[in-house]
């Protein structure tokens, strides 16, 4: 078995926290192993917990054409979330849960190293930048460790709230730009100027 088999396997057998006790099947994620994009989402819904597979309800359906937009499809791209099982009547996930499932996560990027995070709404946001404010961030790319990360809201934010859609979409098309600047190797600083003593 490969490590992300592995990694799937653990994912699936997970008890560390209580939602493993009403999940009907954990969720850890799928798509390209090579991906460019990770999209981390919040947690798994109904339709995600029944099928066992990321962003398969509405909010996955308009994530698909935000994708499509682009030229791209689910198989290009690497869709996760924070946490693997379904919260009960999908509140938000609990600190404590987060936790729980973070070494999860952090195995997911460490193994498809991926040039782009996108996270979708403010708790995979505030994952890499606790404290501050998505309606602020989003839109905006920002580097992490050797990552580029790029928050935008929640797609199912745009489902409750239709005027959060334009917004959605904007930060969609500026997505494959964004690709290509993580691509190009940051420029090597400048050689130091040679010193020149005084008596040359
Ligand atoms: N919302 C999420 O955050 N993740 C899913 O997988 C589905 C809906």
């Amino acid at each position: 078995m490969s490590n992300y088999e592995v990694l799937v396997e653990q994912i699936k057998g997970c008890t560390r926290c209580p939602l493993s006790r009403d999940r009907t099947h954990a969720v850890p994620g799928e798509g390209s192993l090579t991906a460019d994009i990770m999209f981390i989402g919040e947690g798994p819904g109904f339709y995600e917990d029944r099928d066992g597979r990321p962003f398969v309800g509405p909010a996955g359906q308009f994530l698909e054409e935000m994708l499509g937009k682009i030229g791209l499809s689910r198989p290009d791209v690497y869709i996760t979330n924070m946490l693997k099982c379904r919260p009960p009547q999908n509140r938000d996930p609990q600190p404590g849960e987060i936790d729980s499932c973070r070494p999860y996560l952090d195995q997911q990027i460490e193994l498809i190293s991926p040039r782009v995070i996108v996270t979708l709404g403010r708790f995979s946001f505030s994952k890499f930048f606790p404290g501050e404010s998505i309606s602020r961030a989003r839109g905006k790319p920002r580097r992490w460790r050797d990552l580029m990360v790029y928050p935008m809201y929640h797609p199912a934010a745009a489902l409750h709230n239709p005027g959060l859609r334009p917004a959605i979409e904007n930060d969609f098309s500026k997505l494959p730009g964004i690709i290509e600047q993580a691509s190009v190797p940051d420029t090597p600083e400048p050689a130091p100027a040679r010193q020149l003593s005084m008596f040359q």
